[in-house]
């Protein structure tokens, strides 16, 4: 179980309540980065590639639905609002924007973290015909909840972006996703050109999810195109 645990960027001004989130978070298992304004929150989106953000919708520089559709513009990773009484009407456009769900100030930890849970499982779904909730294709079997990779019956440990790569292929497993999109999801909107990336990382996990890496059975090339995981 040494795989990365999930991460999430907090984009909040209120010390307080950020501090209360890094407390929460952090002891739930969460790996937790900050930020206390909206332009900062993006850069720390881009630069961490979270599994989840916590956004205050009423920060100093920017709107928080800006923060939304900016994000939204290049990722579909879930996104919690947090709004006070007296910005109702702004959570209704947060989550038209793309927000996924909200929290009302004052919150408690056990809501939080039940608002995260969903979040995160909406965010790992699996294809509707794995009711297990374990994607398994052959001898690979990934939980993207739970966090692990297996082959057969061995533990197979990823580095963070391995297992990012992964985790993008089983979202969307069984379609062909081009390198432009996987390069997006897994390094962010900066780095679409950036293809030798991926044919990098892409080459450590076959080495070690394959049983002949020239030869994959999973992680199929699509020529000229980009990658398809194998269903
Ligand atoms: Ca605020």
């Amino acid at each position: 179980m040494n795989n990365p645990k999930p991460v999430v960027v907090v984009i909040e001004d209120d010390p307080p309540i950020r501090r209360f989130l890094r407390t929460g978070l952090s002891t739930h298992g969460f790996i937790v980065f900050e930020a206390d304004n909206g332009r900062q929150g993006i850069i720390e989106v881009n630069n961490r590639k979270p599994d989840l953000i916590i956004l205050d919708l009423g920060l100093p520089d920017v709107d928080g639905v800006e923060v939304i559709k900016t994000i939204r513009a290049w990722s579909a990773m879930p996104i919690i609002i947090l709004s006070a009484r007296s910005t109702e009407q702004s959570k209704i456009e947060a989550l038209d924007a793309g927000a996924d769900d909200y929290l009302t100030k004052p919150f408690g930890l056990g809501e939080l973290l039940a608002r995260t849970r969903v979040a995160l499982r909406h965010w790992f779904r699996m294809p509707e015909q794995n009711p297990s909730g374990v994607f398994t294709t052959g001898n690979l079997q990934v939980d993207l909840l739970n966090r692990w990779v297996h082959i057969g019956d061995r533990e197979v440990h990823l580095t963070p972006i391995q297992y990012r790569l992964l985790a993008v292929l089983v979202q969307h497993a069984g379609k062909v996703l081009t390198h432009r999109q996987i390069l997006k999801e897994v390094w962010g909107p900066s780095h679409t050109e950036s293809s030798h990336y991926l044919r990098i990382y892409m080459s450590q996990l076959r080495q070690k999810l394959e049983e002949d890496a020239t030869k994959p059975k999973y992680l199929l090339t699509e020529s000229g195109v980009g990658y398809r995981l194998k269903v």
